[in-house]
């Protein structure tokens, strides 16, 4: 491995059996040929990057799960001669396309981690949201991995979904415990315009009731003695060590259409349409970042995570003392009470954590 390489990769994988009303991301139906088509392309993609060693590989969608054994297999060739040295290998999973077959192919290939699709375990509103499973599968799936060895587990959960009342999250997220997962992550439902939500216009929930389920979540799990290492992400003692490669602003190789890279100072942002990408035309707009674009992202994505930034890591990187570049929001956040430095970091207090779009802002503004 070369100390400089990007030591992520993420790899989008765009079809789903079935299209959930929410979804506006990179996706389409699955179908033979498409599947096939992509393939091929991937595999001429990952050479883009040739001889680059990941230490970890995220497999995600779209629905990775929902391939076929032999497509599954085919895509863990591809991506098999950059996972030697990998240490966390996670690949998202829906509940209706698990198989006992599949989960014994991704420990076949190193996958030592699951990104479970959970959503709900309240059997309305998975059909409410168009998705593909059911709840009795959410148990069943989870038992099949564990069988064949994998125990790093992380679920999503979407919350305030409209009409949806406390008590019902509550059940979810008691449900969800009774799992004993180790990782858990949360998102809000938003509707967005070109997804079935948006073409149905549908309401979001009232501000207020959000708040109220974010807050249930975090008092609930933290009696279960999980921690909120980022804003929507709790464990107990597992972090996602991909997703701190992307929090800690650390170059990241994306392959898929849709996906993004940050490489060298560059973000590289795939194309998103599955035609173009089949015929290797895999790129859409490459932008150089400056240094204070990088800088100001660098806290941007730290900010997210609870223990903040190393102010050494910020000055490592920019030859600048963080302390200095943004003085004027330093001052002004810290009067506030939103941040603190404390041990040689720097990082929101838990009024701050809350509202750290104003903290961003601040930041924003001082370059
Ligand atoms: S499974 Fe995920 S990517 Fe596929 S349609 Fe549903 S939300 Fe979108």
């Amino acid at each position: 491995m070369r100390i400089n390489d990007p030591k992520a990769l993420y790899v989008h994988v765009p079809f789903c059996d079935v299209i959930c009303a929410y979804c506006d991301f990179t996706r389409v139906v699955t179908h033979p040929k498409l599947i096939e088509d992509y393939l091929y392309a991937l595999h001429e993609e990952i050479k883009l990057y040739p001889d680059i060693q990941y230490e970890t590989i995220y497999l995600g969608g779209g629905t990775p799960s929902a391939l076929d054994m032999d497509q599954l297999q085919t895509l863990f060739e591809i991506i098999k001669p950059h996972s030697k040295s990998v240490k966390e290998y996670t690949i998202e999973v829906n509940p209706e396309s698990l198989t006992v077959d599949k989960a014994q192919l991704f420990v076949d290939y190193g996958v030592n981690r699951i990104s479970f699709g959970v959503q709900s375990f309240n059997q309305d509103e998975l059909d409410f949201m168009h998705r593909g499973h059911t709840t009795n599968m959410i148990k069943r799936g989870i038992d099949w991995l564990r069988n064949v060895g994998i125990t790093n587990i992380s679920i999503d959960l979407i919350y305030a979904l409209p009409n949806q009342t406390l008590d019902k999250w509550a059940y979810n997220l008691g449900q969800a415990l009774l799992l004993d997962i180790d990782h858990i992550s949360l998102y809000a439902l938003t509707i967005e315009e070109n997804a079935e939500f948006g073409r149905m216009k549908i309401k979001p929930i009232a501000s207020e009731i959000e708040e109220d389920m974010y807050e249930l979540a975090i008092e609930t799990l933290a009696k279960a003695g999980f921690h909120r290492y980022e804003i929507s992400n709790f464990t107990k003692s597992k972090p996602s060590q991909h997703n701190l490669h992307y929090w800690h602003y650390d170059d990241y190789i994306g392959l898929g259409p849709g996906a993004v890279s940050l490489y060298r100072g560059k973000r590289i942002e795939n194309t998103k349409n599955l035609l173009y990408y089949s015929q290797f035309k895999f790129h859409g707009e490459i932008i150089e970042l400056s240094k204070d674009d990088q800088m100001f992202e660098f806290i941007m994505m730290g900010l997210r995570v609870r223990e903040g930034i190393e102010l050494k890591r910020f000055e490592k990187r920019f030859n600048q003392s963080l302390l200095d570049v943004y003085a004027s929001a330093m001052k002004s956040e810290t009067n506030k009470g939103l941040i603190e430095v404390v041990d040689g970091t720097v990082r929101c207090t838990e009024r701050g954590y809350g509202l750290l779009h104003d903290v961003l802002l601040a930041f924003m503004e001082t370059v």
